[in-house]
């Protein structure tokens, strides 16, 4: 029973210093954000040390009475977040991951080189959405199943729906996948019902990145419209990492094909072994949080912030792709400022604000895209407000104007030079000391 930091004091270093990290920076990556004490103690509890393959009342393995009982709460307390009827939906919470989810809602919906849409990685879609370039199949999505992405219009940034719709007459699709992970608007789901429905397909949405919005009736909702729906639980829904997988059951099913067995048996055996109970219990215990008063609030203080950072940007001169959000994330273009998203990852990282490079629509190269994309989630859940994001705004149009300085001056367009440039520039220690 020795303590992490006795039994091995490299490592408890380490995570003390990504602690530190993590709390003395500015968090903007939008696809994190910072759980709560609860979740990290229900994550860290010996429930790790458990196998218990199959599902509530059906395991492989013995000794599984109180396993049982925290699946079953985690799956009722993820119906109730999203205000779902139990008779009319179910959940499998037993997902490793975002990415594992997908591939099991996959797996239980279609087969081996049916044709899947999704949004397109250049234009904010997730690689499991079935990402390819026209060289290489990526994504086993688009390696097991045949891909046609749609994309959002490159003038306006908004999801092309006309196209999609004429582009699913010619390739028909059997799947079609909402939500994305660099999208900052919201979803019409009702159009997209009508395209899928064009074709019997299945209409999924990965409501990964907005899922907490959506629990708290921030965004439009993809239950009313969708077949099933995934996400992840360690974004906007602020649990530990993990995935789930929401069914829409339907009356008169076949037990044995009905979509909740199809899904369960995507996931186990299919797809993965044993569930991470300690994982599982750590969702219930954010899933209790999510449908609180309090996190209704926070969602609320989450777009609000969104908004606030992308005026304040917008204020500085710059371009967002869209022009604005509808959500918890910007996606900003540098190109104007002859800028790649890489440098001001890396000059951010210098001064201890966290973002991350993102393609915006027309980019040529995913390697050096043209943009960044911010997310409120991380820093609302430290407490800041409107104020707050304005002044994060503010410390962005400085770096991004030192940027432009440092490149001007160091006569190079490669990262390296300057990066090396920045680092010796007096004017980046002084801005890591006011950040
Ligand atoms: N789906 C979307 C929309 C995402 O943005 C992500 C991750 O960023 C995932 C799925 C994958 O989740 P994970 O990293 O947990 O596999």
């Amino acid at each position: 029973n020795t303590s992490l930091k006795d039994e091995d004091p490299v490592l408890y270093e380490l995570v003390e210093k990504e602690k530190y990290r993590q709390f003395s920076g500015l968090e903007l990556i939008a696809s994190e954000n910072f759980t709560s004490q609860a979740v990290m103690e229900a994550n860290g509890t010996p429930l790790t040390n458990k196998y218990s393959e199959g599902l509530p009342g059906a395991r492989y393995y013995g000794g599984n009475e109180y396993i049982d009982e925290i699946e079953k709460l985690c799956q009722t307390r993820a119906l109730e977040a999203f205000h779902l009827d139990p008779e009319q939906w179910g959940v499998n919470v037993q997902p490793y991951s975002g990415s594992t989810a997908n591939f099991a809602a996959f797996t239980a919906l279609i087969q081996p080189f049916d044709r899947i849409m999704g949004l397109d990685l250049p234009s904010g879609g997730h690689l499991t959405h079935g990402y390819q370039t026209d060289k290489k199949k990526i994504s086993a999505s688009s390696i097991y199943f045949q891909s046609m992405p749609y994309q959002v219009d490159p003038k306006t940034g908004l999801i092309d729906y006309d196209r999609l719709e004429e582009n699913a007459k010619l390739f028909r699709p059997q799947l079609l996948i909402s939500g994305a992970s660099a999208y900052p608007r919201d979803w019409d789901y009702a159009r997209m019902r009508k395209i899928a429905d064009n074709h019997s397909a299945y209409l999924m949405c990965d409501m990964a990145h907005y899922s907490g919005l959506v629990a708290a009736c921030e965004q439009n909702n993809p239950f009313d419209y969708c077949d099933i729906v995934t996400t992840t639980t360690h974004k906007t829904l602020r649990g530990p990492r993990a995935g789930l997988i929401f069914f829409r059951r339907r009356p008169g099913e076949d037990k044995k094909t009905s979509i909740e067995t199809r899904v369960n048996q995507a996931v186990f055996p299919s797809c993965q072994g044993g569930p991470h109970n300690n994982t599982i219990a750590a969702i219930a215990v954010a899933l209790k949080q999510a449908a609180s008063p309090e996190f209704a609030q926070y969602a609320k203080q989450v777009r609000a912030n969104a908004r606030a950072l992308a005026a304040r940007l917008i204020s500085h001169g710059y371009t967002l792709a869209t022009g604005g959000t509808d959500n918890h994330l910007v996606l900003w273009d540098l190109k104007p400022q002859g800028l790649t998203g890489s440098k001001i990852e890396k000059i951010c990282d210098l001064v201890n604000i966290t973002l991350n490079k993102n393609s915006i629509s027309g980019d040529k190269s995913a390697v050096t895209p043209g943009g960044v994309r911010l997310g409120s989630s991380a820093l609302t859940s430290r407490g800041f407000k409107e104020a707050d994001f304005e002044q994060v705004a503010d410390f962005l149009h400085e770096i991004v104007t030192l940027a432009g300085e440092i490149q001007a001056s160091c006569g190079s367009k490669l990262l390296k030079d300057f990066l090396a440039a920045a680092e010796k520039n007096d004017k980046i220690s002084d801005l890591q000391k006011r950040v």
